[in-house]
């Protein structure tokens, strides 16, 4: 059975001022919005500053609003470079990233310089691709993160705890934006067996 750490997050800014990262990765269908949402609820019932942001790239729900598979929703500001981010986050105390993957590479400098600035910085994304291979830059910003969650999603073919995201389709770009209809979650086994070159894929 799978157990939920107890995590021990700092959720109250404004200790002295110091900034931290958090990131909260997995696959597909893991939660990894959900907990985003959660954990920014918690920083506006605290009545601090949050702004959230989210790359223009990603149109799959609502353009403004940061919305889970489970219909949450809050607030968002679509940016097309991470350096917007820079820009916009004015003088908030939180500051959400959700799609974090789908960022350039700055998003790297972005983060930490929003950190040293006293703010606290939570970013939710995918931790690898639909091969199976690490997604940068998710890849960076896990090393640069103060605390970093792993959230699993429920393997569709059999039921164990699930980090891949595997991909229904022949398409091979990195990048193809889709739901249940291009992607289910998949254990470690049968993400490999539905890898393996010998089988059809849909
Ligand atoms: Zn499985």
């Amino acid at each position: 059975m799978f157990i939920e750490p107890n995590l021990g997050l700092p959720d109250i800014h404004g200790n002295g001022g110091t900034g931290w990262i958090e990131v909260i990765c997995g696959s597909m269908f893991s939660g990894k919005t959900e907990e985003l949402i959660r954990r920014l609820n918690r920083a506006y019932i605290a009545k601090q500053k949050v702004e959230i942001f989210k790359p223009s790239t990603d149109k799959r729900y609502h353009e403004s609003d940061v919305v889970s598979h489970n219909q949450q929703t809050i607030r968002s500001t679509p940016v097309q470079f991470a350096s917007d981010i820079l820009l916009l986050a004015g003088d908030c105390q939180v500051v959400g990233i959700d799609e974090a993957q789908f960022f350039d590479a700055e998003i790297t400098r972005v983060v930490n310089t929003l950190a040293n600035s006293g703010k606290r910085v939570v970013l939710a994304g995918l931790d690898m691709d639909y091969t199976g291979k690490p997604f940068y830059p998710m890849t960076e910003l896990m090393a640069i993160a103060d605390f970093v969650t792993k959230t699993h999603a429920i393997c569709v073919k059999c039921g164990s705890i699930a980090a891949y995201s595997f991909r229904l389709t022949k398409s091979e770009e990195q990048v193809l934006l889709g739901e249940k209809d291009v992607y289910e979650a998949r254990c470690r086994k049968c993400f490999n067996q539905g890898m393996k070159p010998t089988k059809t894929r849909l």
